[in-house]
């Protein structure tokens, strides 16, 4: 893929960038291992400073910089201004809770014969991260926050179609004070990153995007014997049950798989519901599906974009086709409009059977898939039938299911009577095809810190 800013509203290719040539990505190397040094040394409360200002950056060019993310990959240009907002509250929130995180935790010395033993937080040293388009903002600073914070420095490639908002992201650490090399960014395609990763200063990496991305930096970090944090794709379930508040239920799962144009790796794709509902919950579900404001993102009356990619457009496309075809029945939406632009409806298919790609795959756009189930075991399997496993909602007013739920969905996070999201306070993560490792919280803090064990007889 090429470097470039393309409006997905337009398909116009507003500016390409030429890829950062090898010296200048080993100059970058350089630069956060050196930067390492610098960063490491300095208390928690110097760094504490400096991401509170990068928070006070965040919020006086929010407008600015939602633009440039709306103009790149199509989200409504609210949604990107509260992601904007979003990331400054995450910055404050571990500026505020590092110290805390990174304390000496004290062991009991005496069963293990020392005066005294304690867990300490260190940092391990540059981290690649390698970005998606999807959330170009908030996936960054939700690895950069907690890294910078524990002392570690970053590199960033970001996705080849934000590069304005991946430089941007590459200079607000330094604006905001931290030392030159704490976190740079990379114009570098995908063909780069082994290089990278390979490098000896380059200490562990993370990433955001696909499965198949996800599996070859695995690879490469697994030869050279470094740690990797994965969060991947997810198809993630929305199970109704007879109990349901299903006016409520219908209103949140519309929102929950068309937020970000329905490009979310935990928006609800697959709507698992009871039969003694299903009739009343999907008349409400395409009835607001089919009443969404599809348009151009700067408009504040739109409430879904373009899709932020030609190819994605397509595969989406072909997705429901494929479900058509073997005989999954269209509730709303389904065409692709004519006109310039990666553009698709909100769309609601049923009738799914496992032969159809929309059963097993994601679908990144806004199509859901609607199933209908007759139990409580019924719904577990179908929800848990996939090779993902991100996040999950259920909604049911029953304690008994509700608990039921929370434990037997396998998820990295089971939202029950309200939308799966993230909060800084919260770990997030997936299990299965979905990736490994937590973000956010103190957990996500200490994924890239050497948990060190300290004796003194
Ligand atoms: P993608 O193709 O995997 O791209 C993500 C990033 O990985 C980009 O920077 C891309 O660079 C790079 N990349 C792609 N293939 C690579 C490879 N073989 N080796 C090294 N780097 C590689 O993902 P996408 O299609 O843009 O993003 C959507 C996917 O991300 C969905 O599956 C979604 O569910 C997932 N996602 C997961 C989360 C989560 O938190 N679990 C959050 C958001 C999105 P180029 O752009 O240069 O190709």
């Amino acid at each position: 893929m090429p470097i470039a800013t393309t409006d997905p509203a337009t398909g116009e290719v507003r500016r390409t960038y030429d890829e950062m040539p090898s010296d200048r990505v080993d100059a970058a190397i350089a630069a956060a291992d050196r930067g390492f040094t610098a960063l490491r040394r300095t208390p928690v409360a110097q760094r504490a400073r400096w991401m509170a200002a990068a928070a006070d950056l965040l919020d006086a060019e929010r407008d600015d910089i939602a633009r440039v993310m709306t103009t790149e990959m199509g989200k409504t240009y609210a949604a990107a201004k509260a992601e904007a907002a979003k990331c400054a509250t995450a910055c404050r929130y571990y500026a505020d809770n590092a110290e805390r995180f990174l304390a000496d935790e004290p062991a009991d010395a005496a069963a293990v014969g020392a005066r005294r033993a304690l867990v300490r937080y260190q940092p391990i040293g540059p981290v690649l991260a390698v970005m998606p388009w999807n959330f170009p903002l908030w996936q960054v600073i939700r690895f950069a926050a907690p890294a910078l914070m524990a002392g570690n420095t970053g590199l960033l490639k970001h996705a080849s179609n934000v590069p304005q908002t991946a430089l941007w992201l590459g200079e607000l650490f330094g604006r905001a004070g931290f030392p030159e090399g704490a976190f740079g960014t990379l114009l570098v395609g995908s063909s780069a990153v082994e290089r990278i990763l390979t490098d000896p200063r380059v200490r562990a990496a993370t990433l955001t995007g696909s499965e198949p991305a996800g599996r070859s930096i695995a690879a490469i970090a697994g030869r050279e014997l470094k740690k990797t944090v994965l969060e991947l794709g997810g198809s993630d379930p929305f199970v109704v049950m007879p109990s349901a508040d299903l006016d409520r239920a219908a209103e949140v799962a519309t929102t929950a798989r068309c937020q970000n144009n329905g490009q979310s790796c935990i928006a609800a794709k697959r709507f698992v519901v009871h039969a003694d509902v299903f009739d009343a919950f999907s008349e409400r579900f395409v009835d607001r599906m089919a009443a969404l404001r599809v348009g151009d993102p700067m408009d504040e009356r739109t409430d879904v974009g373009p899709l932020a990619t030609e190819r994605g457009r397509d595969e989406v496309a072909a997705q429901v086709r494929d479900a058509v075809e073997r005989g999954a029945r269209l509730l709303c939406g389904g065409e692709v409009p004519d006109r310039p632009g990666w553009w698709y409806p909100p769309t609601v298919v049923t009738d799914l059977t496992p032969r159809m790609r929309m059963w097993g795959e994601e679908v990144f756009g806004p199509v859901a898939g609607l199933y209908r189930v007759s139990s409580y075991d019924e719904a577990v399997e179908v929800a848990n039938g996939t090779s993902f496993g991100l996040g999950a909602n259920a909604w049911t007013r029953d304690p008994e299911e509700q608990e039921r739920f929370a434990t037997d969905l396998d998820a990295g996070s089971v939202f029950v009577n309200g939308m799966t999201t993230s909060f800084p306070e919260l770990p997030f993560g997936g299990v299965r095809n979905s990736g490994y490792g937590r973000e956010l919280s103190a957990l996500g803090m200490r994924e890239f810190c050497n948990v060190k064990t300290v004796w003194v007889g």
